[in-house]
């Protein structure tokens, strides 16, 4: 045999991690923080394609449209883009995945191609915060109309609930950060990322880490576990 290095006992090659935390979980946080310590690169499907329509790539011009509509950009086109960020030398010892895959479909895809190449994602991490915290972080958002400041209900109050320290004007919630219109994202986001961890769960390479925790500590708790 030649494929040496590729087999299913054979160690792997590089780390192929992927983390998984709907809106308000602190995944991106994670993601930034994890990359620094690993020396890994953060693969984030959004910002990736936010750079690549802001240089006017090929890939942006692919993408633009989809991402104008709020739509999920093609599977081929997105795997694609994965792909190529995983040929590049930065990812020689692995990357951090974050924003992909979001379905089943995108998984199930994925693995093919990666398995294509004796390839597979290695770790999963799924940081895990209820949602009604997740609402209270998300939809905790005020703003000053008179001066933009931004006030949070849970991390940077203002001294009088609902009024600016700077000017005393009452405070103002923009629609996206209602509570209502929070749930109503998160409904629709949460369904499909449970179903990746599911199709990850049965490989076992998920762990659930507990996303109320301080930032910190949630990193660790990661680190921990990579090392063991
Ligand atoms: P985000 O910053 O993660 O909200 O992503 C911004 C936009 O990028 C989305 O609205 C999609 O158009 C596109 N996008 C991000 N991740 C994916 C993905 N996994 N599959 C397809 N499109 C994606």
């Amino acid at each position: 045999m030649t494929d040496a290095g590729h087999g299913p006992s054979a160690p792997d090659r590089r780390r192929i991690l992927l983390l998984v935390g709907a809106a308000g979980a602190g995944k991106g946080t994670q993601a930034v923080l994890l990359s620094r310590e690993l020396g890994l690169p953060h693969l984030a499907s959004g910002d990736l394609f936010r750079q690549a329509v802001h240089d006017a790539t090929p890939l942006g011009e692919q993408a633009r449209a989809y991402m104008e509509r709020g739509d999920l950009v093609p599977d081929e086109v997105t795997i694609g883009m994965f792909m190529d960020q995983l040929a590049r030398p930065s990812a020689d010892r692995g990357a951090i995945l974050d924003g992909f895959p979001r379905t089943v479909a995108q998984a199930r895809a994925l693995d093919a191609t990666l398995a294509g190449q004796g390839e597979r994602i290695n770790r999963v991490f799924y940081i895990e915060v209820p949602t009604d915290e997740l609402v209270a972080r998300l939809a905790g958002r005020w703003v000053c109309p008179a001066c933009r400041t931004i006030y949070h209900e849970l991390t940077d109050p203002p001294r009088v609930p609902g009024i600016c320290d700077r000017d005393g004007t009452p405070l103002q919630q923009r629609d996206d950060d209602r509570p209502e219109v929070v749930r109503a994202r998160l409904s629709k986001q949460v369904p499909p990322m449970l179903e990746v961890v599911d199709h990850y769960d049965r490989s076992g390479v998920v762990t659930r880490i507990g996303g109320r925790q301080p930032i910190g500590a949630v990193t660790r708790a990661i680190l921990d576990e990579l090392a063991r």
